[in-house]
């Protein structure tokens, strides 16, 4: 629970011209701002924000409310993902108030594994363009299956090379704890010795509502027969299968636009 000082701190901090305007531009329109409404399609603008109400309103479509409201509706947060945006943004630090033990534990579990998420998808990027390897076998690959490196870039796609601990090693390297990579399915023991799960394999990040990495998807290059296509992470604090939507981080705001939303199967 974020505590009431915190949550006032925030809003005394709240400038809903700056907050929109990090996601459209705005034009002054005398006491006003106008912009392109962000939530339906439109060609002339017809969505307002007057900083003295500290609401937006669009003529265009009827949405309207205050700054969370509109990053509720914009980024398809929660209220609490929303004050905590804006507590980065204002830096703002935090105080919980009543939280459990168990949850603290929880949550310090969830935060190191987004950390390590975050340095893996990294790696993995970077061995996919600024290997030899990666080059090589995995970037041809994706090419030849018709992925562009802007489609690359956007989702993030990497590679974890054939080599048995590579990843490993430079998680290890890097402070990362065993136990932490263990969870987070990036890293197998077995015999004492541990080594990395998705030995060359193509890897598809799987992103959170707000765009961190919460697991990933690992393909095999080719066929082989003596092992499965795809791994995925297992179950963790963070990586919840039932809960998560591939791509779904990508395409929230068109989905919203189009008030429509098809679903298929598989990462590509
Ligand atoms: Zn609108």
């Amino acid at each position: 629970m974020i505590s009431q000082d915190s949550i006032q701190q925030i809003l005394s901090r709240i400038d809903i011209v700056e907050i929109v305007g990090s996601f459209i531009k705005l034009k002054k329109r005398g006491a006003n701002y106008l912009g392109l409404c962000p939530f339906h399609n439109e060609k002339t603008p017809s969505f307002t924000v007057s900083p003295s109400k500290e609401i937006y309103k669009c003529f265009g479509c009827g949405r309207s409310g205050n700054s969370i409201g509109f990053l509720m509706e914009a980024e398809k947060y929660s209220y609490v993902e929303a004050l905590r945006w804006l507590a980065a943004k204002y830096n703002v630090e935090i105080e919980e108030s009543e939280t459990s033990p168990e949850y603290k534990q929880q949550q310090q579990v969830a935060d190191s594994l987004y950390i390590i998420n975050n340095f893996a998808q990294k790696y993995f990027s970077d061995a996919l363009f600024a290997s030899e390897e990666g080059q090589d076998i995995a970037l041809s690959y994706l090419k030849e299956r018709g992925f562009g490196e802007d489609i690359i870039h956007k989702f993030q796609l990497g590679y974890n090379a054939q080599s048995r601990d590579g990843f490993t090693k430079a998680a290890l390297a890097a402070q990362y704890s065993l136990e932490y990579l263990q969870k987070s399915g990036l890293v197998n023991v077995r015999d004492g010795s541990a080594y990395d799960n998705y030995r060359g394999r193509i890897i598809f990040p799987i992103h959170n509502q707000s765009g961190k990495v919460l697991g990933f998807g690992a393909r095999i290059i080719g066929k082989n027969d003596k092992t499965p296509k795809y791994i995925n992470t297992p179950e963790n604090e963070i990586y919840v299968k039932s809960k998560i939507l591939y791509g779904s981080y990508f395409a929230r705001q068109a989905i919203d636009k189009a008030d429509e939303c098809l679903l298929v199967e598989g990462y590509t």
